[in-house]
């Protein structure tokens, strides 16, 4: 039996070995080639009996070897080649994988396995060059490569005759090179694939040279002994049958066509199309057709099907199924090389038509470089303004000089660029044109807010002064009052009657100078002040500029802002405003600032001295009520989407408002409601009852910002539930409609605005009131408010060792500020000079001590307005005397018992209203300022003036 060793045609590339090397599988692939001998061997009919290393008689006299490197000296001796080729029954069968050996063609594959290597080596030694062997394609896995992507270790072993296929070839042993991965010098250092094995490996050189097939495996091996049966050599003969002939004839020219094709393309193929004519004969469809097949990079099974086709029409037809698939694979292949090449070349091409543009404009003098055009662009900006001041214009000039000499780069460079971006931002001599007409100016007013005729009349008077003198000179108005009156938006609507910008910010806080003058250029990240900012933003240079809460003004470490603002609201000064960046002066004095505070004594007096102060009190019961029915019910409604209103109605006339509201919904339906918008029911409403319940147990402030969320919020709900109930979708328990009506009152208002906040009006329900008890009224920077103050005595008694303890002593609790405690030291003397004088034999005050409380300990309170509230409240204790409890006053009382005047008589004479009060005292000095408050303030309102203390007594305890 002869051993033969086990070859495996090569298939991977060198990349893919490494690739499998990395993964820790063992690879032994080197890369194959293929040679092709013009041999008519082919199924040869020699007879043979021995073993396959015999037979050294006949040669391919006409083998080619198309591998440059291979020379023929290397080749085998040519004895029993081709036709000649010994018919042996017993071989060393080979298992290879990949593609099956054609004959004729001479194949490189690399061998594994050591003693196949050894047995391999032993049959062409044994029998000189030119042993013979018998190769089969491997049926389990024919690419070497397991199911589960591992490469099979040693393919050139089997463990079952089933893993082979039955058809294999014949094959004679040319050449045998060893590949070692030591230093040994016998190893091929220019063998890329020693390194790549940790063993010895070789590469076979092998020749075809006729089919056999596998009778059976005598021995399993390594190496694996075979009998065979050869082939006889299968010849077509032309002539027999002429259709057959023709159909051969096509094939083989379509093969041959195909063949040429690739050549075109794929210059593996082009180099064997130039040998193939002089090589292969053509007319030999057997021949052809293996030829073609090994060209390919066929599958392993595609091919084996080829190597066991007898019939040559067939074995013709699969070979050119597999060139046509080469050729599509070929024609891809140039189609992913062109479209890249393509993408390439475009995207090169257009880098370089832009560079050519480029330079091409650059040489017209179309284009100038960046800088140039820079400058280009101040110079236009710069010619637009209608009048630089001289100064400015200087130093624009000068920069823009300058900043043509600096490298573009540098960061001066760009530190003059901002500057000159921000000089040149500033709208030099642009304002907005005046709207000089008193009734516009009113109707747009009128339109916005309810009252507020001050403010209104102000402003009228403005315009009047400004249509005299052509023009309105920079004012400064500060609106004062508690939050929530429209001071806010009022300004904003002023702007629009006096059609000036309107720009807005909040110095709340503020406490760095450079917010209002700007930072000097030379920090990094310097910016202009907010005022030159809003030159920019509104780009008139007659904006209304709203300073906003400018009694919360802060006092920094980085100098004192209210300082800045007096240099800016100065009138006399503000025409040359210097903005620590800018470094020119800008004028103000065609601004026109509208100020706002809480408490107009927290504003430093400078400040305040500058300003045109217009006092706004809050508003009463039937004042928010009106407000909310004309102004805040409408407009929730329309942001909400439920009406639309036309803002140009003259909103003075409250009917035409009023109107507006109840019908504007179902005129909408018909003239702005497209099909897709939800219609609104027609009853929907805010019903008066509704806001006057809102206003008296929600929102009892002085201003009308709660009321306003109210409203909005009813709104909101309102808009929810129309949609809903259109669109039939579900809400949760909270935002369903609870009645069946659309129209809001205060019997469903709860379902929209939940519990009310205020549950009565007063502390104490109760009349009279408990002995010691005064309700007071008090002015804070939220408006007037109505407070209690309390007394209680605790009797003087004795302590456990019986030593007398108490009487003649006042506690104060209640957060009051100095001025506060003082009152009340000063009330409790003119108390018991009071009860000294009612009740001489009175010894109250030495036998309690008085324990006096403002309740809300919370809230700071101060102020002098309180004496003689303390004052009764003492007395009616020391007396056992209540008090009514719709009885209020207010007034600061002397020593003696004088009472002295106070002030925000109006604000207290609403909170007051607000408490339910129907008799009031006030300093006889107050009566004035009483006598100016609107009439309906008053009504119902039964007012006493005192001017000393039995008055106040006499109005008490009647
Ligand atoms: P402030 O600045 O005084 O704190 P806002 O200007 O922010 O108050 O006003 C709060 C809301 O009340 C605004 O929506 C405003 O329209 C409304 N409002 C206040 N007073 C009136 C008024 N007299 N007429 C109409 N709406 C008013």
């Amino acid at each position: 039996m002869i051993r033969a060793a086990l070859i495996k045609p090569n298939g991977y590339p060198s990349s893919s070995l490494k690739a499998f090397r990395g993964n820790g599988v063992k690879t032994y692939w080197s890369q194959s080639r293929t040679f092709f001998f013009g041999s008519s061997s082919d199924d040869g009919d020699n007879k043979g009996d021995g073993k396959g290393s015999s037979s050294k008689k006949s040669e391919a006299s006409d083998a080619i070897v198309t591998e440059a490197t291979s020379s023929n000296e290397n080749l085998p001796s040519r004895q029993g080649f081709g036709d000649e080729a010994p018919r042996y029954p017993h071989l060393t069968a080979l298992p290879v994988i990949s593609k099956p050996l054609f004959p004729g063609i001479v194949t490189s594959v690399t061998v594994t396995d050591e003693e196949t290597i050894n047995a391999l080596n032993k049959i062409s030694s044994d029998s000189g060059p030119g042993g013979y062997i018998g190769t089969f394609l491997r049926k389990k896995y024919p690419n070497g490569v397991t199911d589960g992507g591992v490469i099979v270790e040693h393919p050139e072993l089997i463990t079952d005759a089933s893993d082979l296929y039955n058809v294999g070839t014949l094959a004679q042993i040319h050449r045998i090179t060893h590949n070692y991965i030591d230093e040994d010098e016998h190893s091929d250092p220019s063998s890329q694939e020693s390194i790549l094995h940790d063993g010895k490996t070789a590469s076979v050189l092998l020749l075809g040279h006729r089919r056999i097939d596998l009778l059976s495996i005598d021995k399993m091996g390594p190496p694996i002994d075979s009998t065979v049966s050869h082939w006889e050599r299968l010849l077509y003969k032309m002539g027999d049958d002429s259709s057959k002939d023709d159909v051969i004839r096509a094939l083989s020219n379509e093969i041959l066509k195909t063949i040429r094709e690739l050549a075109v393309h794929n210059p593996l193929f082009r180099e064997n199309a130039t040998f193939f004519p002089t090589r292969v004969d053509s007319n030999d469809p057997y021949r052809l057709a293996d030829f073609a097949a090994s060209l390919t990079t066929g599958s392993a099974e595609d091919l084996q099907a080829v190597l066991h086709e007898k019939d040559p029409e067939i074995r013709l037809n699969r070979a050119l199924e597999l060139l046509s698939k080469e050729r599509e694979l070929s024609k891809l292949q140039q189609e992913i090389k062109q479209k890249v090449e393509e993408k390439m070349t475009e995207s090169q091409r257009r880098y370089m038509l832009t560079e050519q543009l480029k330079s091409i404009k650059k040489e017209l003098g179309m284009e100038k470089d960046d800088k140039e055009e820079l400058i280009g662009r101040y110079r236009k900006k710069i010619a637009e303004f209608t009048d630089v001041p001289k100064e400015v214009q200087e130093t624009m000039d000068s920069e823009l000089e300058k900043i043509s000499t600096l490298e573009k780069n540098s960061s001066e460079f760009n530190v003059t660029r901002t500057y000159l971006d921000w000089l040149t931002s500033i709208p030099w001599g642009k304002t907005s044109k005046e709207n000089l007409d008193i009734g516009d100016a009113r109707k747009i007013l009128n339109r916005d807010h309810y009252g507020m005729d001050e403010v209104k009349d102000t402003i009228l008077a403005y315009i009047a002064i400004g249509k005299l003198k052509g023009g309105i000179r920079g004012k400064i108005l500060c609106l004062s009052g508690p939050p929530g009156v429209g001071k806010t938006s009022i300004a904003k609507s002023v702007a629009n009657a006096l059609g000036r910008e309107f720009f807005r910010f909040s110095v709340g806080g503020l406490s760095d100078v450079s917010e209002i003058k700007g930072h000097r250029r030379t920090y990094v990240g310097a910016m202009p002040g907010k005022l030159a900012q809003c030159l920019k933003t509104t780009g008139t240079m007659n904006p209304l500029v709203l300073i906003d809460e400018i009694d919360k003004l802060g006092t920094g470490y980085r100098g004192d802002p209210s300082a800045a603002l007096l240099e800016l609201l100065d009138p006399s000064q503000n025409s040359s405003f210097i903005d620590h960046f800018l470094d020119v002066p800008l004028d103000m004095s065609k601004v026109l600032f509208m100020c706002t505070a809480n408490d107009l004594g927290a504003i430093p007096g400078p400040l305040l001295d500058r300003m045109e102060i217009v006092i706004l009190s809050g508003y009463d019961v039937p004042e928010k009520i009106q407000i909310a029915q004309e102004y805040l019910v409408p407009k929730a409604l329309q942001e909400s989407g439920l009406i639309e209103l036309d803002r140009n109605d003259d909103a003075s006339d409250a009917d035409n408002i009023a109107e507006t509201i109840s019908t504007s919904s179902t005129e909408n339906q018909d003239t702005t409601q497209d099909e897709s918008q939800t219609s609104v029911p027609e009853s929907l409403r805010i019903e008066r009852s509704a806001i006057e319940k809102l206003v008296r147990w929600y929102c009892r402030e002085a201003g009308v910002r709660s009321l306003n969320k109210y409203i909005d919020k009813i709104s909101r709900k309102l808009a929810l539930q129309v949609v809903a109930e259109a669109e039939g979708a579900e809400l949760t328990k909270d935002s369903m409609r609870k009645s069946d009506t659309w129209c809001i009152s205060e019997n469903n208002l709860e379902d929209y605005v939940g519990k009310p906040i205020f549950t009565s009006d007063r502390l104490y329900d109760k009349d009279p009131l408990p002995n010691g008890i005064v309700m007071g009224l008090a002015w804070t920077s939220m408006g007037g408010s109505a407070l209690y103050i309390e007394t209680q005595a605790i009797r003087r008694g004795t302590d456990p060792e019986g030593k007398q303890r108490g009487g003649g002593m006042l506690k104060v609790t209640g957060q009051l500020g100095s001025v506060m405690k003082e009152s009340t030291e000063i009330a409790y003397t003119v108390s018991r000079a009071q009860l000294a004088d009612i009740d001489p034999s009175s010894s109250f005050f030495d036998e309690n001590d008085i324990h006096m409380h403002v309740p809300e300990g919370a809230t700071p309170k101060d102020g002098p307005s309180a004496g003689v509230t303390m004052t009764t409240a003492m007395l009616s204790l020391a007396l056992g005397k209540p008090i009514r409890n719709d009885l209020a006053m207010t007034g600061e009382i002397s020593l003696t018992g004088k009472v002295l005047p106070i002030g925000g008589i109006k604000e207290k004479v609403m909170a007051a209203r607000r408490a339910g009060i129907k008799c009031i005292i006030l300093p006889d000095q107050n009566k004035r300022d009483f006598d100016e408050i609107p009439e309906y303030l008053k009504e119902g309102l039964d007012a006493h003036f005192a001017s000393d203390y039995p008055t106040v007594y006499d109005v008490s305890f009647s």
